[in-house]
């Protein structure tokens, strides 16, 4: 099976879609990568999940890759005595202490001890995804007084968004730990941190991971984005995590950081998620709204690698025409004739070494002869990464040994990943090429293919030849 489209598709998975039949009709309506949200479910749930993804993966013949998204410090008030939770009203009072007694209309808890020194008069506490807006009005004895600013509901467990919070969290909880141990044993092939706040946080993670996974840096803080590019440097792939994102700093400044994030991934070649609230109004209706729809487009027209799609697949009524839709609108994009136009990047000429100097060529090539696809031989990925970060228009065919870069590469823009773990001459990539273009249905006898390498195969970051090919008959 050959995908169209380039942009890829993420899909959660929740108790709206935590069953084989489900998994596998999002794959087949679209969804390249499904994404195990641990701030929801036990690991038994996503075991299951786990489990039924790798079957589809045997069933389908193709490489999918698992995301686990670590909760990470995430702050959350406790729960209330009314299980349904309180209404706050505008100005009246509230607090938040550290009793582990359950909530009521005056006070809830708030069991995050080592914040409450650094909560200052007159910083706002945002609740429940930014939804209600407390203005801190005192701070004695571990009780902080609030007025209420933006009234509204509040239930158990709430999260908390704190962006005047001049304080630097612990990056990976006990919870992260456990999680991470769980995932690294079932083999997922990328993990994402939330709430980074410095390159630093994705170092410790890396260190912990030890290469076993890939690692997404989530940006949803201010601090975050003030070390950017080292984030960006530091981590396998990176997601612009809006709904927290749109809290912790003006949501007005999200589409502009959105295409300056995507912009700067792809100069490094690293992979650029856009997630959170992309077909919204699907979790209970049939059809997006027209906005919801341009702004799936936006996204693609932007440039990004993936398009996310979170409670609307996981706990939605239309999970699977959530994914119909999703895909309709990247492929509608990206048949305009435009599109290519727009997303090409303007490199500056320092950016580029020998490397780039290879797949730029290929890409050239491309757009001029008839070529059906561009292969990569790749052990690292860090060809296929490289020339995905010039959007070539015809497909990347990634051939590679390793099975988990055949699943990451999944996130990546336009390729099309195929594992060959037979070990092949560098004399016989042609013949091997021709194959397994035609064995995918990329290409036929006759069709024209580029292949890059880094030759000799297996040094790292090495892509240092181009050759054209036509597809001979015995090949066929
Ligand atoms: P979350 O992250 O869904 O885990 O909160 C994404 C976001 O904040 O947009
Ligand atoms: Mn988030």
């Amino acid at each position: 099976m050959k995908r169209k489209r380039k942009t890829k598709i993420i899909a959660t998975i929740g108790p709206a879609s935590s069953n084989y039949e489900t998994i596998s009709e999002l794959f087949r309506a679209g969804a390249d990568i499904f994404r195990l949200n641990f701030s929801h479910g036990d690991h038994q749930t996503h075991l299951d999940n786990i489990l039924n993804i790798r079957k589809l993966e045997k069933n389908s013949g193709r490489p999918i890759s698992i995301l686990t998204d670590l909760q990470g410090p995430k702050l959350r008030v406790g729960s209330f005595q009314n299980s349904e939770g309180v209404i706050l009203k505008t100005n009246s009072n509230f607090v938040l202490d550290l009793s582990k007694e359950k909530g009521s209309e005056e006070r809830v808890s708030f069991p995050h001890p080592e914040l409450y020194e650094h909560l200052k008069i007159g910083q706002n506490i945002y609740i429940n995804d930014g939804h209600l807006k407390l203005k801190i009005t005192e701070n004695k004895n571990n009780k902080i007084n609030t007025k209420v600013i933006s009234p509204g509901k509040i239930t158990n467990n709430k999260g908390v968004n704190l962006p005047d919070l001049k304080f630097t969290l612990p990056a990976i909880t006990e919870k992260d730990e456990s999680d991470i141990e769980f995932a690294l044993k079932n083999n997922v092939d990328w993990i994402a941190l939330s709430f980074v706040q410095h390159a630093n946080d994705i170092l410790n993670l890396k260190k912990r991971i030890d290469g076993k996974a890939s690692v997404i840096a989530k940006l949803e803080k201010p601090s975050a984005l003030k070390d950017l590019d080292n984030i960006i440097k530091v981590a396998d792939g990176i997601m612009i995590a809006r709904g927290d994102l749109g809290i912790e700093v003006p949501l007005e400044t999200v589409p502009v950081l959105q295409k300056k994030i995507i912009r700067n991934c792809r100069r490094s070649a690293k992979p650029s998620i856009v997630a959170t609230q992309m077909l919204e109004s699907m979790i209970t209706s049939p059809i997006p709204t027209r906005a919801e729809s341009s702004d799936v487009a936006t996204a693609v027209y932007d440039g990004a690698d993936a398009v996310m799609l979170s409670a609307e697949t996981a706990i939605g009524r239309f999970p699977l025409r959530t994914v119909e839709t999703m895909n309709r609108i990247i492929s509608e994009v990206e048949n305009d004739a435009h599109y290519s136009n727009i997303i090409d990047l303007n490199y500056k000429k320092e950016d580029i070494n020998s490397s780039d100097a290879i797949v730029i060529a290929a890409k050239g090539i491309s757009s001029m002869a008839s070529i059906k696809a561009i292969v990569t031989y790749t052990t690292s990925g860090s060809t296929t990464y490289r020339l995905a970060k010039q959007r070539p228009p015809s497909p990347i065919l990634s051939i590679t040994p390793s099975k988990s870069v055949a699943r990451q590469s999944c996130l990546v823009w336009g390729v099309h990943s195929v594992i060959n773990e037979e070990k092949i001459p560098e004399t016989k990539i042609a013949e091997e090429s021709a194959k397994i273009a035609i064995r995918e249905k990329i290409a036929e006898v006759d069709d024209q293919l580029i292949i890059t390498a880094g030759i000799p195969f297996g040094t790292v970051g090495s892509t240092n030849s181009i050759r054209l090919i036509k597809i001979n008959k015995e090949y066929g």
